[in-house]
């Protein structure tokens, strides 16, 4: 029997489960994996690893084991009868979501849990640091668009993908990497060439000072703009076309101006009144060839 894609729980909000443990796998250094048929664990993504792996414990006959990682698994077309070759994360050599290969979200144990296949494992994740991480992965969305807002003067011409509110993308068109904590996320931005190409102006123009000069007043209106998201408390949903951890998920927010849409293999908030405060700080680095912007919420 190959194993099955994982069914995951983490889309709608879930942080406790119960699944029958359907294989051990050892890892690297003495750490085994735990597969189980459906859990409400979010594992790193190897493709996008944007938001931290879930924390929590699984629970076996009574034995409660930490689980200290979780990881994206796959099992390749030609993976065995018992699905021997699972592969890692970076070791995987195709992308998130190809069709040949079963997808796996792997509970990484510290030490061998002995012969725990064929069991019931109760699943549950440690609440405050998900909720922590949701918050933090929601205001990276809301960053993107109120960022794509405050920087659409700065276009010269369309670059042809636009966002949600038909705002230019500058969010997902000089995004270099995004990554999420705890606290905050942490949005990388490189303002090449590239970038300047398909019509972006760090600059000075008529309308508007050099991007280095505007920084205070750009951080002030994302921030006001987030503010009013905050104080709208508009809901969120993500929309599930499928249980497997593989379906292509999108994050939906029904904001004032109206309803945003991203793609998202995250986890979120409910509604964004579950936070007190949202607010980002911009910064360009010295050559003013990336721009950073650190989005920390304030759960309410
Ligand atoms: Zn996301």
């Amino acid at each position: 029997m190959t194993l099955p894609t994982t069914h995951v729980s983490f889309p709608a909000g879930a942080v406790t489960g119960e699944s029958t443990v359907l294989a051990v796998h050892p890892l690297d250094g003495g750490r085994y994996a735990v597969v189980t048929g459906a859990t409400p664990f979010h594992p790193l993504d190897h493709t996008w690893p944007d938001q931290p792996a879930d924390l929590g414990t699984l629970t076996v006959d009574g034995v409660e084991l930490a689980v200290v990682d979780c990881l994206t698994g796959a099992v390749g077309p030609d993976g065995g009868p018992d699905g021997g070759s699972v592969l890692v994360g970076a070791d995987i050599p195709v992308r998130r979501g190809d069709e040949e290969w079963s997808w796996l979200v792997l509970h990484v144990l510290a030490a061998d849990p002995g012969d725990i296949v064929g069991r019931t494992a109760a699943l549950a994740v440690d609440a405050g640091r998900r909720g922590a991480l949701s918050a933090s992965h929601s205001g990276c969305h809301l960053l993107a668009l109120a960022l794509n807002e405050a920087l659409a003067p700065r276009w010269r011409k369309d670059p042809g993908r636009t966002d949600a509110f038909g705002n230019p993308d500058f969010d997902s068109l000089a995004m270099a990497s995004s990554v999420m904590d705890t606290e905050a996320s942490t949005d990388t931005y490189r303002l090449g060439k590239s970038l300047r190409k398909k019509g972006f102006t760090a600059e000075a123009a008529e309308e508007f000072p050099a991007l280095a000069d505007a920084l205070p007043e750009l951080t002030e209106a994302v921030n006001r703009r987030l503010a009013g998201w905050v104080a709208a408390d508009a809901p969120v949903r993500i929309d599930v076309p499928g249980p497997e951890l593989t379906a292509r998920r999108e994050w939906n927010c029904e904001l004032p101006e109206g309803a945003a849409r991203i793609f998202c293999g995250g986890t979120h908030l409910h509604h964004l009144g579950e936070l007190a405060e949202l607010r980002t700080e911009l910064r360009l680095s010295e050559d003013g060839s990336e721009l950073v912007a650190v989005t920390r919420p304030k759960r309410a």
